[in-house]
């Protein structure tokens, strides 16, 4: 029976099933698929214990992204804030090394103005609230976050938080048990833990570090970060304690730490002529 007006004939091409389609599966098919233990990090060359590959990164962090807007008031689509952080986010992946990294950043503001934060998912996908953001100074203020970010991301923290976690190794036998339905519990299982992954002290200290790194690099002045680090603590003081404290410790210890990063990184002094 076919609904009025439905003319009978060749079957169109068939739909593909559901909303959550192509990109889930490919993310579970990629899981599944790859069991490892360590893998050299092409950036760093540093050997790490992950379970995804970077490609695995990227699907993960793609399909966890909405789900991450939407916990922030969602993506902020147009206009020059939105197109601000898109373009910073450019000039420091293309103007660095992070450029030779195996992943696909893409830079979104977020439309909470309540939670002060800044976050990156696995693969490149990263944000910043407008609550942070519009607390930010300069345009290097802004490339000291996003950089920090980006440094998450080329370190490989969210896969080795998830490697700890065997949270990977848990996904692979629950979509193995539960072939008819593979996908949403399992996959909001791992999806909610990006969501809540606080980085230890050791990985934001070594994004920092990036964060002077790629943004002296894509010609922002560095100490633009000390100034984001008070802005931080300026937020502390207030009622709420903001959610970038909590996920992101201790930002006097990390004052100093990034101060020697920028002596380290400039022996002589930090050149003129950097965007402040
Ligand atoms: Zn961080």
């Amino acid at each position: 029976m076919g609904r009025p007006g439905y003319r009978q004939g060749p079957q169109p091409p068939r739909q593909q099933r559901g909303g959550c389609g192509a990109g889930l599966i490919i993310a579970i098919i990629a899981i599944v698929g790859y069991i490892g233990s360590s893998q050299k990090n092409s950036v760093t060359g540093e050997t790490q214990r992950v379970n995804l590959s970077p490609q695995q990164e990227v699907a993960l962090g793609l399909q966890a992204a909405p789900e991450m807007a939407a916990q922030y008031g969602g993506t902020v689509q147009s206009g020059p804030d939105a197109e601000r952080v898109k373009e910073v986010g450019y000039i420091l992946v293309h103007n660095t090394m992070a450029k030779d990294a195996p992943y696909e950043f893409d830079f979104h503001l977020l439309a909470d103005t309540k939670t002060v934060n800044a976050f990156a998912l696995p693969g490149g996908q990263i944000f910043i609230t407008r609550a942070l953001y519009s607390q930010l100074q300069s345009e290097g203020q802004l490339a000291g976050v996003l950089a920090h970010e980006v440094g998450h991301v080329i370190e490989r923290h969210g896969a080795e938080h998830m490697a700890k976690q065997q949270l990977t190794q848990g996904l692979t036998t629950a979509v193995a048990t539960a072939s008819d339905n593979p996908n949403s519990a399992v996959l909001a299982q791992a999806i909610g833990s990006m969501l809540n992954m606080k980085y230890g002290r050791e990985d934001e200290l070594e994004s920092d570090e990036w964060g002077v790194q790629l943004a002296a690099e894509a010609g922002y002045d560095p100490r633009a970060m000390i100034g984001v680090m008070q802005i931080l603590e300026k937020a502390t003081g207030g009622s709420r304690q903001p959610e970038f404290m909590s996920t992101h410790p201790n930002p006097g210890n990390r004052i100093e730490h990034i101060k020697t990063n920028i002596e380290q990184h400039f022996p002589n002094g930090v050149p003129p002529g950097l965007r402040p």
